[in-house]
């Protein structure tokens, strides 16, 4: 787990509440990392993916890095900057990415230089089709209903040698959604799902306008699933507003009781 925050972070830009006062150098925006036997991949290139890459590196030195990208919002691509000329120079790293997505990074600089002098390599995700990346570890994309201005937004299943995760760090409602999350859960062994915001009136401006499952949605409509399966799932990408941030937060606790987590930085879950 690299990080477990909205794009935005914390300390947000402009915050001068509790919830920015006291930041911790691990406060990192959503990201899995995944070790393979001679890779290694993260999920989404955030803002801080200088110290995301080298935590995960601390795990596997000799992997080559690749990368997959869910969307064009900033906490989840605008890490690739570090890949660049003016930083480290990347040879070719591969770069996981939808049809949008693609288009959208080829012809729109900063991002097309990249391409064209050849720091990235973008490589075709096509929704619901398996890359296989190592004999025991695949990925695949599927589609989430998300503002999408520049891009399509996609969750990823990630399959190792006996366990798959899913990663849906960004969703607009679940009930917009074709699929079922209360049905798909039971099919995964971890769930990092969407928790942004806690509950309504998080934030002082009419929240439809950034549609999220609430943390309290997502439980009320997984809580009459057996504990098993509550048990896995993790919520990320909390903004810096959500309370849930707060190890002691009573909702929190109140979760907790019922099987269901709050990421952390660091864990990690064998697959
Ligand atoms: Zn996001
Ligand atoms: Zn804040
Ligand atoms: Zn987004």
């Amino acid at each position: 787990m690299l990080g477990t925050l909205q794009d935005g972070g914390s300390p947000h830009m402009g915050c001068e509440k509790l919830c920015c006062s006291e930041p911790k150098p691990q406060d990192f925006v959503s990201s899995l990392g995944v070790v393979g036997n001679e890779k290694s991949f993260i999920f989404d290139a955030t803002p801080d993916v200088v110290s995301q890459t080298n935590f995960l590196k601390s795990q596997a030195a000799e992997n080559t890095l690749e990368v997959f990208l869910t969307h064009a919002h900033m906490g989840h691509y605008t890490g690739l900057m570090h890949l660049g000329r003016e930083a480290s120079n990347a040879q070719a790293t591969a770069v996981y990415v939808m049809p949008k997505m693609r288009l959208f990074l080829e012809q729109n600089g900063p991002w097309s230089q990249l391409v064209t002098l050849k720091n990235i390599t973008l490589k075709p995700l096509v929704a619901n089709q398996s890359v296989v990346l190592e004999k025991y570890l695949k990925v695949t994309p599927i589609k989430v209903p998300h503002r999408d201005e520049y891009s399509e937004t996609v969750g990823f299943i990630i399959q190792g040698k006996n366990k798959k995760a899913l990663y849906i760090p960004d969703i607009d409602k679940w009930s917009k959604w074709s699929v079922a999350i209360y049905e798909l859960i039971k099919t995964v062994d971890y769930a990092f799902l969407d928790g942004t915001f806690y509950a309504d009136g998080e934030l002082p401006r009419p929240m439809s306008e950034v549609p999220h499952p609430f943390v309290k949605e997502t439980v009320e409509l997984l809580k009459s699933l057996p504990f098993e399966d509550r048990e896995k799932v993790y919520f990320i990408h909390l903004n810096h507003t959500n309370p849930a941030r707060n190890p002691d937060f009573q909702g929190r606790l109140e979760n907790k009781k019922l099987g269901f987590h709050f990421a952390k930085f660091g864990q990690s879950f064998e697959l």
